[in-house]
């Protein structure tokens, strides 16, 4: 049993720290929003009603934020806070230049510290089956194994500092991309009269065959539990889609990598939030394909 702090009770960190409480730690979370907290304590987290608090005398403190701004901003306060040796991890995703900031301001206080942002969304979150891409030193990656263990399936330590937010931002544009030609394809089977289900059958077991097509089909029918069956609730909204495919252009940006399809595919998702369907999920980018 670890005493673990959990910031960040939203849509991810909410079932996350609920999954610690189960796995037998003692969790004590803090949010800024009420709801959040309330819904947290609901799965038997224990609430704070401030950072100071959350983190007395944790052993442990776990972040999951929208942004970089957000992450940067409370490890700051934690550098200052948390004991010495203290074990932080941010699960949140973010740029690589602020996960490394936050790897720095762990350093001041001696504290080992993992980035590892996840995938799986908010069904992997509830069912405790995410996938966590670390990036840090052995020695945090060791402590935090068990821990992460109880929040998902599969741990990979992918490196030093920022290597977890390295994978990420990848894996996120090959999903990025994927989707837009897995879309693609249906809109153009449809134009030359072949069923969703013939060209279901055809792709996921062919060379076409990927993610986008066989767990998270865009189209309603072949894969009963995809968002396309239920008038694409997410699931994953474009609007997070859009975050990651931007981080991996800023990226490709500052490294000098040439991404052209990434940087095609930010450009559609883009115009996909800006006509109003950022709360969407993902795969509905299907219906503006078809129609431009
Ligand atoms: P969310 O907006 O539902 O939750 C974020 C929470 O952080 C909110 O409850 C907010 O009140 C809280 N918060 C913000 N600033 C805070 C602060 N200073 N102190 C305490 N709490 C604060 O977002 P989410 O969907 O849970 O996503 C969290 C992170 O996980 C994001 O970086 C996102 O990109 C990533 N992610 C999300 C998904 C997904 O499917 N939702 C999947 C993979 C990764």
């Amino acid at each position: 049993m670890t005493k673990i702090a959990f910031v960040g009770l939203g849509n991810m960190g909410g079932p996350m720290a609920a999954n610690l409480v189960k796995a037998g730690h003692a969790v004590t979370g803090f949010d800024l929003s009420p709801v959040s907290l309330e819904a947290a304590s609901r799965n038997g987290v224990a609430t704070a009603d401030s950072l100071p608090e959350a983190i007395a005398g944790a052993e442990c403190v776990i972040t999951m934020l929208p942004k970089g701004e957000h992450v940067v901003s409370v490890w700051k306060d934690l550098s200052t806070l948390v004991s010495a040796g203290t074990l932080l991890i941010d699960s949140s995703t973010i740029d690589v230049d602020s996960a490394r900031a936050a790897h720095e301001m762990a350093a001041i206080n001696t504290c080992p510290s993992l980035d590892a942002p996840v995938s799986g969304g908010t069904g992997g979150a509830a069912a405790g089956t995410l996938t966590f891409m670390a990036g840090g030193s052995q020695e945090a990656f060791d402590r935090a194994k068990t821990i992460l263990e109880a929040m998902g399936r599969k741990i990979v330590h992918c490196g030093g500092d920022g290597a977890g937010q390295a994978a990420k931002i990848c894996n996120n544009m090959i999903l990025g991309i994927s989707m837009i030609g897995v879309c693609e394809a249906f809109a153009l089977g449809e134009k030359l009269g072949l069923s969703h289900q013939a060209l279901f059958d055809v792709a996921s077991t062919s060379s076409g065959q990927c993610w986008s097509l066989t767990t998270y089909c865009p189209v309603p029918g072949p894969v009963p539990t995809s968002p396309a069956n239920n008038d694409y609730k997410p699931g994953f909204t474009a609007a997070l889609m859009l975050k990651d495919l931007t981080l991996a252009q800023q990226a490709a940006i500052a490294t000098g990598a040439s991404t052209p399809l990434g940087a095609e595919a930010a450009q559609v998702y883009g115009l996909f939030e800006k006509r109003g369907n950022g709360e969407r999920d993902f795969s509905a980018i299907i219906e503006m394909l078809r129609t431009d």
